[in-house]
């Protein structure tokens, strides 16, 4: 967006060099304290850019305060969430959505359930990330890490989320490298084709929430009819050949569904040998979802069966379930959508 009011005002690049730093890097709060330009340009930005393309609604927080889930409403009036982790190892991690509601419904999900609003622009995905890095600047910190598990599917948006991948990791912008990106699908595969062999190759993680295809078309009934799981895999195979990194593999135990032993045994025969991580997410139950959570009994009795079979697996700490911020929890409900 400075791109076109640098050309637009034929400002040499150093106007654009000192936008970047402030405006990415200081994390400013409004275009006022960009003090680097002279007033007659800030003011001519005032008229001519919107500051953020998102309006604040308000902040969840858990009840360590750790976790907080923000919502937000794009200037045409739809609702998005992102949330803000906060790890005691230091790391600040921001999950952006890439949609308002996501058009892939898939059955466990909440934001599946609320249907399909519209694609998110680049610059309303790294506003999500600039209102967390001006949250914890206040606190002397930073956003270390991004992960595309919001709201959405983003290899359904992949021009924004590309452009918002370039501003994340532009070392004159946000300047996040790239290992400290995470890109969530479900498993679109030309998608995934074009993507990893393009320029950015943030880390990879696939929803897979099944061992084989006849529980993920009961659970994620649209991608896995038109992507069966030996497409999916063939696509692995692919990037286990090219690109040669770890793919993380997320599997949420539903209970009754996919959660038995019988379910870990195939899932283990599915990715032994591969460089492979299963993160285990606990469903985290919804008023909107018929689905419950498995004891903690079979959630360890799943882990160990992965484990004694050398794959390599953990259990994801739920840190944002009791303010609706987990994973497949994110649904706006009450104000957001008056
Ligand atoms: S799991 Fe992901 S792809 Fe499926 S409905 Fe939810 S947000 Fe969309």
């Amino acid at each position: 967006m400075i791109e076109d009011f640098a050309n637009t005002h034929k400002l040499p690049k150093y106007r654009s060099d000192q936008f970047n730093d402030q405006f990415y890097k200081q994390a400013i709060n409004s275009f006022d304290e960009l003090t680097t330009w002279p007033s007659s340009i800030r003011e001519k930005l005032k008229k001519e850019v919107e500051f953020s393309t998102l309006d604040h609604i308000q902040d969840n927080y858990s009840s360590a305060g750790t976790t907080i889930k923000t919502e937000f409403k794009t200037k045409d009036g739809f609702p998005i969430e992102s949330v803000l982790m906060q790890y005691k190892d230091g790391r600040n991690s921001v999950c952006v959505s890439c949609m308002s509601g996501c058009p892939v419904g898939c059955e466990f999900c909440a934001t599946g359930k609320m249907g399909f609003n519209r694609n998110l622009g680049y610059r309303e995905i790294v506003d999500q990330i600039l209102y967390f890095k001006r949250m914890l600047k206040k606190k002397g910190k930073d956003v270390t890490n991004i992960v595309f598990m919001g709201m959405g599917e983003p290899m359904l948006n992949l021009d924004n989320v590309k452009k918002a991948i370039e501003i994340i990791n532009d070392p004159e912008k946000m300047s996040i490298g790239i290992r400290r990106v995470t890109i969530s699908t479900v498993g679109y595969v030309p998608q995934m084709e074009e993507f990893f062999t393009d320029k950015h190759k943030p880390k990879l993680a696939i929803s897979l929430h099944a061992p084989n295809q006849n529980i993920r078309e009961k659970i994620m009934p649209k991608i896995s009819k038109l992507h069966p799981m030996e497409e999916l895999f063939e696509f692995v195979n692919w990037y286990e050949k090219n690109i040669n990194k770890r793919i993380t593999y997320e599997y949420t135990l539903i209970k009754g569904i996919n959660d038995q032993p019988e379910h870990a045994i195939e899932l283990s025969k599915l990715l032994y040998q591969r460089k492979a991580l299963v993160n285990v997410i606990r469903f985290n139950p919804s008023i909107i979802l018929p689905f419950e959570k498995p004891n903690e009994e079979t959630v360890q009795r799943f882990v160990k069966i992965l484990n004694n079979r050398d794959i390599k697996t953990t259990i994801r700490y739920s840190m944002g379930d009791k303010i609706g911020g987990a994973c497949g929890q994110l649904h706006s409900f009450n104000s957001l959508n008056s």
